[in-house]
Order: structure tokens, then sequence, then C-alpha cells
């Protein structure tokens, strides 16, 4: 079990709030891990200093801790197939062999990269439920019991997302192979979410939300149902789907129900700001306006939609619109929260020829707009309802190090923007998550020992897997 040093004062020479930038304030955090105030440095005394910019803590709204064993293996050809869909093919192979032991050890060790880069939330959209074949576990939450304890050694907070998965395509083909391990009828779905969310009680790292695969993968009726349950017994919970990532999705997505991914969404469901629509990258002009007005979030995941080659989310003309956004991990080619906020908007760059576009007029620098854009967007889909470093909110705090070479020199926003512009490394010196330290000088404390078992998993389910 993970023993993290509880911090109840800790004292921040800069640190970025909701109005702008302080200098020497005091962050005073409850035994609960909450921000009980931020004001004026004083006499008393404190359990840290941090000389650096400090920002809030970033949400990774979209993680599929799993898929982490894949990072780096796909980048060859297979003829044919060199898109989303081969990808997933070899995906499914990888995943075909994971017990609850390694997909422990693997959320380990990625969560501890997620955090010591800056993330100290992260939502898992979990639909690795069964055993190989299919087969229940004794513990149908067997699975889900292992991401709790991996985020616990970790120090970052989970907020798990139950997956509704049940068929294989629009046309509701039962699922097959790999697939089976992911298939739940909404009555066994709501079984499960009803284990996780006893789970969350009184763990103050710990959260849950609602989340059906995708179109695809539900029913129109079972969607409509996931909806109506959310709204009645789980308000203030978060739900999340998979939407439009692929042109051929939403051209099936017509063909079966006649209209567009997130037009369907729109006129269906009730979409409100409890949504999260992961990707959403093909979307007319209409779609986005929709996505805006109705306060869902965006949930975008530049580094793996780049990787598998998605196509790009219209991020400018969404921005322009008061839409709101945060970003994820998703397929775990990147841990790194200011490398996927830097590939957001190097994609709007390229598409548009211009620099400086995912901020509103009235800002001045883009490191600072994205980051405030991101953590409050991602903090909505993680069902946080104070966000930011102000009173009631999580103390989730993370210290750029003022003493990199990327990052020294610098006022604190452009520090920032180098954080996300300019430094090739984590360049993160300090991580609280729920008033607990868990990255000091860069290090965590079960950082070698999760490699370690990391290693041995990587080794046993590639032999498995790849032979
Ligand atoms: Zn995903």
């Amino acid at each position: 079990m993970a023993d993290f040093r509880a911090i109840h004062r800790v004292r921040c020479e800069q640190i970025l709030l909701d109005d702008g930038w302080a200098r020497d304030q005091v962050v005073e955090i409850t035994t609960d891990g909450l921000i009980a105030g931020v004001g004026p440095a004083g006499e008393a005394s404190v359990d840290l200093v941090l000389t650096g910019p400090v920002i809030p803590g970033l949400p990774n709204l979209h993680s599929h801790a799993h898929q982490r064993v894949l990072a780096g293996l796909t980048e060859t050809r297979t003829p044919g197939k060199d898109n989303f869909w081969g990808w997933r093919d070899l995906m499914y192979r990888a995943n075909s062999a994971i017990t609850p032991d390694d997909l422990e050890s693997i959320a380990r060790c990625v969560f501890i990269e997620m955090v010591k880069q800056g993330y100290t939330v992260v939502a898992e959209f979990h639909y690795l439920h069964h055993a190989p074949g299919g087969d229940r576990y004794a513990q149908t939450d067997e699975m889900s019991q292992r991401l709790w304890i991996a985020a616990e050694d970790a120090g970052i907070t989970l907020i798990l997302l139950p997956v509704l998965y049940s068929y294989g395509g629009f046309d509701q083909q039962p699922l097959s192979g790999v697939q089976t391990r992911f298939y739940n009828t909404l009555e066994d779905y709501l079984l499960l979410l009803d284990k996780i969310q006893k789970a969350t009680v009184g763990v103050g790292n710990r959260g849950y939300g609602l989340a059906a695969h995708s179109l695809r993968a539900v029913s129109p009726e079972q969607l409509v149902a996931l909806d109506r349950v959310s709204r009645l017994d789980h308000p203030d919970v978060p739900v999340h789907i998979h939407v439009a990532e692929q042109l051929n999705e939403v051209e099936e997505c017509i063909a079966s129900l006649g209209s567009r991914p997130v037009e369907w969404l729109c006129q269906k469901v009730n979409i409100d700001p409890r949504w999260c629509f992961i990707h959403a990258t093909h979307v007319t002009s209409q779609e986005v306006e929709s996505m805006a007005q109705s306060g869902v979030v965006v949930g975008l995941c530049p580094s793996t939609e780049a990787n598998l080659g998605d196509g790009l989310f219209p991020a400018t003309e969404y921005l322009a619109l008061g839409g709101k956004f945060g970003i994820g991990s998703d397929s775990q080619v990147c841990s790194n929260p200011a490398r996927e906020l830097q590939l957001l908007e190097y994609g709007q760059r390229l598409k548009h020829h211009r620099r400086v576009l995912m901020m509103g007029a009235d800002e001045r620098h883009n490191g600072n707009a994205l980051v405030q854009r991101a953590v409050a967007g991602g903090s909505q889909a993680c069902g946080r309802s104070v966000t930011g470093l102000t009173s009631g909110a999580p103390a989730d705090l993370i210290e750029l190090d003022p003493e990199s070479p990327r990052l020294s020199r610098r006022s604190a926003d452009e520090a920032l923007d180098s954080w996300i512009f300019s430094a090739t490394d984590s360049n993160v010196r300090t991580v609280i998550a729920m008033g607990r330290e868990v990255v000091t000088e860069g290090q965590h404390a079960g950082e070698a020992i999760a490699i370690e078992q990391f290693l041995n998993t990587l080794k046993h389910l590639t032999d498995r897997s790849f032979e």
C-alpha cells in the first residue's frame, strides 16, 4: 500500500489561480485532500515550499490503461489495414491474454507515468471486464478492483467508467473472439455499476461515471435507457461515449440510424454538461454548434488521434463558440499532458496556417489558456463540481521545475508556455494529488518496483500474443 506524505499547508511563490498568477501564497488543505483556502503567506510554518510555477494538476479524461502494452508496437505495415481497424486487430490480440494481475501491473506503471508528468486524475474508460473467452470472474468486478489498487499505488485519483459494450457493429452482431471479454447486457452492466459505485463511497480519491462504448457497440434502446438511469439514479456523475472517431463509423451510422453520430445523440439523448464525447473528430458545423450549446465536454486525445490517423477535430471553430474540451491519453502512446496540449494546438496551426489559435482574443499566453481550459473541461468530465486552485476544489497541484534549462529565467506564464511548447521531458518537479505529495524532485517512490513488475508482465504477454 502506498504511503504518501499528507500536506496541510504548502507555500507557493508563484501560483496560477482562477484570476491569474499570484505571488507568495499559502494553500491550506483539509484532511480530506480538498483546498480549504488560498491566501497570502504569513509567519506560520508550512509542510512544503514550492519555488517554481504552480498550476492545477491536469485531468486525464480518457484512458485505456491496458493499451499501454501495445504503445510503440504497431509502427509497421499491415498490407491493406494500415488504419484504425488494423491497429484495433493488433490491440485485441494484445488484450486477449491480459489477466487481473497483468492489468494491475500495467495500470500501476502507466498511472505512475501519468502522475509524474502532471496528470492528477484519470478517467478510465474500462471495458476489459471478463476473463479471456468471456467467462465471468468469481467477483464480477475483479478487473475494476485491480484498477482501484493500481491507482492507489500511483497516488492518482481514479474516476472509473465501466463501459457498456454489447454488440459488434450497427447491425447488432453478437460479440465474438476477444470482444467477448467486453460483453455485458444492460442488466449485468447496472449490477457492475452498483459495485463500482459502492467502492467509491467515503474514498476521496475515487469516483465513477457511466459509459457506453460507442453507437456501434450499444443499441439505440440501450443508450436511451442508460441515459434515463444516469439522470434518475446517478445525476451527479459523468456519462462518456466514443463518437465519430472514424469516417466509416459516421457512414454506417447514417445508413443505420439515419443521422450522423453526434447529430443522433443530440436529438435522441438528453445531452447536457454531464456528457463527454470522446474524439468527436468528424463533425459538421451544425454538430459543432450543438455540442458547444449543450455544455458537453469534448474529450480530445491528440497523440492517439494522430497515431491512428483519425483526423482533426475542428477545435478552433468549437472554441470560438465557447465549447468545452479536455485531454486524454487514450491508447497511452503518450502520458504527458503538455505534449497533448502542444499537439492539439499544432494540429490547428497546420490546418489553418496560423499561430496561437486555442485562446480567446483577450488572453495573452497560449499555455495558460490551454491549461485553464483543459483543467476546467477535464474536471467537468471527471464529475468534479469545483475546479482550479480554489476553496473546495481537490488539492491537486503541480510545480514546474524552475531549474530546468528549458524553463529557467522565464516569467511564470513564459515557463508555462515553455513547458508545453519547448520542453523535451517532464519538467514537473512536485505533484500533490488530493493533498498528498506523490512526486518529489521529479521522482515517484513506487516507480522502480512498478517498472520491474510491468516488464515481467510485458514479457509474458508479448510472448503469448505476438509469437
Ligand atoms: Zn478510447
